[in-house]
């Protein structure tokens, strides 16, 4: 028998540490500390999350409406692609766009939906044929009613929120009622046992903080496990290419401005613009390839996108963000394991970093080894476990530029050329030519992404599967998955309050609590 695990100390007040503190400390009778630098501020971007972010709220015990008041939160649906099949000016062609919503397809996994959308229906968006989501998030529908209590949903959802806010909230939360330790002091030097272990933390006050399990969630400069152990980040640069962001923060027009409940991601000649509605401003960035964009162009493309889309940023300088894509070798090390930008970053695209975060951190709470000699086995089943996600986020983004026919720019060229797709994804990409994606290409629990999301994107940028129609097809069942969700879309959009009114009701009256 080894140490056993009392004390667990993270390292960064950002969503990730917070996020990993809080499910920790909701469910595990150990101590948690969280040691924040002063120096150091959180990297304040990251406001698109997944539905996942419902369940770990949830698991923390955090109240819904307080979330929506105190974080500045809005509804997410899923997302809006913009002119990334063909290429537009601006705020894409009418009809270069397509949805990636939240909800199931209708009939998903019975019927082959794809086969008989595009034997009979191909001039509709398959999405908008499969899903009544696209539509709610056209009309500026909310997923919910006034009624449904706080978590619940009619369509499925995630949040749109303020990264600033969003780490105040779950401080508070974890420190007053989950009883987490909050030490901000910077963290100037690591400790190490003759076995190689972190032993303590030396802040610089000189005070020493040991524990038996180190959390990494410093962001990028990856503090424990890349600075003190060296684990290498296996660069992703030759297959993702974005690596700067330009993110400006757009008042709306007026007070009562519809709240877009999805977010939009609208392809540019080097990189995509993201525009994520709050109740009280517009968050909108510009990722791009420095390798194919100067800092000025972005910018310039970002600023004739706010206007053209009804904002006003002329004062505003974009604050400007780099990083380098790209995840570690492994991500548990010894008695350190990283979590968050310090594990590794990819780009905005989907949203998935926070997912990520807490995927590792249900995964920690759940398989907290009870000793040091436990800790070996957990990691090597954590690395691998979480080696093969980041692939396969990596391969699920590559998937957005694989598909586009945009020619405008060598970026857009060199998003397709061979030796920049991952090997697993020419091979998808082979067999999804003969027939559609199936739950046997996922075969893991809690696949990042699943089939569902692939046909999304794969039938959204306009692939064509040559599948020769097969007895099993059931094209009955296609047709009568295609008509119940336009009798739920008939039905869901009168019957749903708006965006804004339903944000606006819970910020003065809350939700009803489960
Ligand atoms: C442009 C951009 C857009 C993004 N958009 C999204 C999105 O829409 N959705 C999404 O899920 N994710 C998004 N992300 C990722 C998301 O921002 C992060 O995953 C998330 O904020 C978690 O960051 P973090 O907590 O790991 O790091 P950070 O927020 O950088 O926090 C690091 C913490 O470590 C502390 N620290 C550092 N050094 C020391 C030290 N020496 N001693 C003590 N403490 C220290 C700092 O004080 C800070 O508290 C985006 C990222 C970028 C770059």
């Amino acid at each position: 028998m080894g140490d056993v695990v009392k004390h667990i100390v993270v390292v960064g007040g950002g969503s990730a540490g917070w996020l990993v503190a809080g499910v920790l400390a909701a469910e595990h009778p150990l101590r948690v500390t969280l040691v924040e630098s002063p120096a150091v501020p959180a990297i304040g971007v990251g406001e698109g999350t997944w539905p996942s972010m419902r369940d770990t709220l949830h698991r923390i015990g955090v109240s819904e409406s307080d979330f929506f008041r105190e974080c500045d939160a809005s509804f997410k649906q899923g997302s809006r692609f913009n002119g990334w099949r063909t290429g537009s000016p601006v705020n894409g062609e009418p009809d270069d766009y397509y949805f990636h919503p939240f909800v199931l397809p209708q009939g998903h996994g019975d019927a082959n939906l794809a086969g008989a959308w595009q034997a009979a229906h191909a001039g509709v968006p398959f999405a908008d044929l499969v899903s009544f989501q696209p539509h709610l998030c056209v009309q500026g529908r909310a997923p919910k009613q006034f009624g449904t209590p706080e978590f619940a949903s009619v369509a499925n959802y995630g949040y749109h929120l303020d990264a600033g806010k969003f780490g105040v909230f779950l401080r508070e939360h974890c420190v007053n009622r989950l009883g987490v330790r909050h030490v901000a002091e910077h963290v100037e030097a690591v400790r190490s046992k003759e076995n190689g272990d972190i032993a303590a933390l030396v802040l610089r006050s000189g005070s020493v903080v040991e524990g038996e399990l180190f959390v990494d969630c410093s962001g990028m400069q990856s503090l424990l496990l890349g600075k003190h152990y060296g684990v290498a980040l296996l660069h992703q640069r030759h297959v993702l290419f974005n690596d700067s962001a330009l993110a400006l923060q757009v008042p709306y027009a007026s007070e009562d401005s519809p709240i877009a409940s999805q977010t939009t991601s609208t392809a540019q000649p080097n990189g995509w613009i993201w525009d994520i509605g709050l109740p009280g401003r517009r968050g909108i960035g510009h990722v791009y390839s420095s390798a194919h964009s100067s800092d000025e162009d972005a910018e310039r493309q970002l600023r004739a996108y706010i206007a053209a889309s009804g904002g006003t940023a002329e004062i505003a300088t974009p604050r400007k963000l780099g990083f380098e894509p790209g995840y570690r070798e492994r991500f548990w090390h010894r008695n350190c394991v990283a979590i968050g930008l310090s594990a590794g970053f990819i780009e905005p695209l989907e949203a998935s970093a926070l997912a990520l975060v807490e995927l590792s951190a249900a995964w920690l709470a759940d398989d907290m080894p009870a000793t040091r000699a436990e800790m070996d086995t957990v990691a090597t089943r954590f690395n691998e476990a979480f080696t093969y996600r980041w692939e396969r986020v990596i391969d699920f983004l590559k998937l957005h530029y694989v598909l586009s026919k945009r020619s405008d720019t060598p970026y857009w060229i060199e998003h397709r050329e061979a030796a920049s797709i991952p090997p697993r994804l020419q091979e998808l990409l082979q067999l999804w030519r003969a027939r559609p994606p199936s739950r046997r290409d996922f075969p893991r629990i809690e696949e990042v992404f699943p089939s569902a999301s692939w046909q999304y994107v794969l039938y959204g940028m306009g692939f064509h599967t040559r599948a020769a129609p097969r007895a099993s097809d059931r094209p009955d069942l296609a047709d009568e998955a295609f008509r119940e969700a336009a009798r739920l879309t008939a039905r869901m959009l009168p019957a749903l309050p708006s965006n804004r009114e339903l944000i606006e009701h819970i910020r003065r009256h809350g939700l009803p609590r489960i």
